[in-house]
């Protein structure tokens, strides 16, 4: 399943905030619902794998998109058979949840008594529903467009105030494709179709946070005991204080969380500075040894970090 942007920078922030930033834990939470959420889109994934379709389908995993109003949409995922289309919105949430229909707040109670609001999941997977309805209509397909919040964590306990409320717990989600099945008769839509319109405008959103490097950690850290402290560069390798290893590939993820929290563009002081190497010339050779360009000439000179940047001889 392929990681948000969004996820992909929480998770290099977590490894390289300062533990005393004023919004490290913040960050972390963050990052752990983004997790739980991953964990839920995975748990979806293998409960579809698992059901026998009665037609053929399409399924979108974490499709984004921008709107012609320039407004984004993330879906969790996208089913798409002859007979209907419908939209996930899953939800990794322990404990009990509740539903005020009248005023649409949508809450949890955890085992511990705690009460914490979340944003209505209601609101937010109806509001793609309109965007996919009327890019069918624009495409001149017609096909009904449905939507349903999937509780993935079997332990929750759902309320009676969601009753009459379009989620279901993922245990239930096959006996629930079965009665659409029975509902919405097949037309002669073809999924594949669909599909490819869907993937023509999809478009990789970008984090939504953005970060000053002088908030970060710097250095190269060790892969072997994790210990979040810089490890020493001499002698061509960067060695660890605290278990002893040395290494060279260390140098790939920290420019990995460079281009991820920064940005692609690195001058040699900032290499330097990121990585922490005094000496100029051995930030040029170590450069040298990257899959990284150089644009620019003298002061101005900057590398550009590849995703798939490499380290070799
Ligand atoms: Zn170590």
């Amino acid at each position: 399943m392929q990681k948000s942007e969004h996820y992909v920078f929480m998770d290099a922030l977590v490894r390289r905030i300062h533990e005393d930033d004023e919004e490290a834990l913040l960050f972390q939470e963050e990052f752990y619902r983004l997790q739980a959420g991953l964990a839920g889109e995975m748990k979806l994934k293998t409960t579809l794998a698992d059901y026998f379709f009665k037609s053929d389908y399409e399924i979108l995993y974490n499709f984004e998109c921008i709107n012609l109003r320039g407004f984004t949409h993330q879906i969790d995922a996208l089913l798409i058979t002859p007979h209907f289309i419908i939209i996930f919105e899953v939800k990794q949430i322990s404990g009990s949840l509740f539903y005020k229909p009248a005023v649409q707040e949508f809450y949890r109670v955890t085992d511990n008594g705690i009460e914490e609001n979340f944003a209505n999941p209601f609101d937010q997977v109806y509001r793609h529903q309109l965007f996919i309805e009327q890019f069918l209509q624009q495409s001149a397909l017609k096909l009904p467009v449905l939507h349903i919040v999937v509780i993935a964590n079997y332990r929750a306990k759902l309320d009676n105030g969601f009753e009459s409320m379009p989620i279901i717990h993922l245990s239930s989600l096959p006996k629930f494709l079965e009665s659409l099945y029975e509902h919405y008769p097949s037309t002669t839509v073809v999924p594949r179709q669909i599909s490819e319109l869907f993937k023509s405008i999809h478009q990789r959103l970008p984090a939504r946070r953005q970060i000053e490097a002088s908030r970060l950690k710097t250095g190269v850290f060790c892969h072997h005991c994790n210990v979040i402290g810089p490890m020493l560069f001499y002698r061509g390798f960067w060695h660890c204080e605290h278990c002893k290893t040395k290494s060279t590939d260390g140098i790939i993820d920290a420019l990995q969380h460079y281009r991820i929290l920064i940005g692609p563009h690195i001058t040699n002081h900032a290499f330097r500075n990121f990585l922490g190497i005094k000496s100029r010339y051995a930030a040029i050779r170590l450069l040298s040894k990257l899959n990284v360009e150089a644009v620019g000439q003298g002061k101005s000179r900057y590398y550009v970090i590849p995703e798939d940047l490499l380290y070799g001889d």
